[in-house]
């Protein structure tokens, strides 16, 4: 049994389709994130039909230029089954909208996660040193710093903050030595699993393909990389997915 704890199946030609190959290869639960006007509308309609399916609601900082209504957000996380404030961040790296526009996008998502005592899912990219001083300076949050690729030392200072770090695609790739030396150094107990399918690949799977079935193919690695069985890895990081995310 797994989790994908990050996943876009609405973005699959048939989600229901990838949901199903997802459930015959053991995955339990899907946490899936709505970024952007678009997703949140193509979210509600898959949550509904779905108990496996856990919704987030959240604007990225690619569309952080978005128009962002607080109170059409907080309707949208006060719905039934939502488990989280995400993706929300901070990205630096990209073509993407300027810091000042991305950091008060970030920080009312974040004070909006704490008066819903939701987690958030993060995504920061080329922004850790901006996005630590903001955690540090605004208070702690529950979450996760999702597809986390960089190296032990930065994963420390999320993981003093109280973070849970998203392992996915990039760990099953053998040259990716800096993300693998965090999956060796990380506290098993404070990793999640995801594909961020279908934007993520992994070894073997391009980019724009991968499905959340593949979360097994990261189990594995992450096993593999441990020297311990993947039974153990299903567990525990099961368990660390459902005490984040609360789901029952
Ligand atoms: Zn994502």
């Amino acid at each position: 049994m797994f989790i994908d704890s990050h996943c876009h199946p609405y973005h699959a030609h048939d989600p229901l389709a990838v949901l199903s190959r997802a459930r015959s290869c053991g995955v339990t639960d899907f946490v899936v994130p709505a970024y952007d006007h678009d997703s949140w509308t193509a979210v509600t309609h898959l949550d509904s039909e779905h108990a496996d399916v856990h919704p987030a609601f959240g604007l990225h900082p690619w569309v952080a230029d978005q128009p962002l209504d607080l109170v059409e957000l907080e309707t949208l996380l006060r719905r039934p089954g939502v488990v989280a404030v995400g993706e929300i961040g901070l990205d630096f790296k990209l073509d993407t909208p300027a810091p000042s526009i991305q950091i008060p996008v970030f920080r009312k998502q974040l004070a909006l996660a704490r008066d819903l005592d939701l987690p958030v899912i993060l995504h920061v990219r080329g922004a850790s040193e901006e996005m630590l001083e903001i955690l540090a300076s605004d208070g702690p949050v529950p979450g996760v710093v999702h597809a986390f690729t960089r190296g032990p030392e930065l994963a420390r200072r999320f993981l003093d903050l109280g973070l849970y770090l998203g392992l996915g695609g990039a760990i099953t790739r053998p040259t990716a030595r800096r993300p693998r030396r965090s999956a060796l150094a990380v506290p098993l107990e404070r990793i999640v699993l995801e594909t961020d399918a279908p934007s993520i690949g992994l070894e073997g799977v391009p980019a724009g393909e991968s499905e959340p079935c593949h979360v097994v193919q990261v189990a594995t690695a992450l096993a593999e990389l441990r020297g311990v069985d993947v039974d153990e890895i299903s567990r525990i990081t099961t368990r660390n997915a459902r005490e984040l995310f609360h789901l029952s």
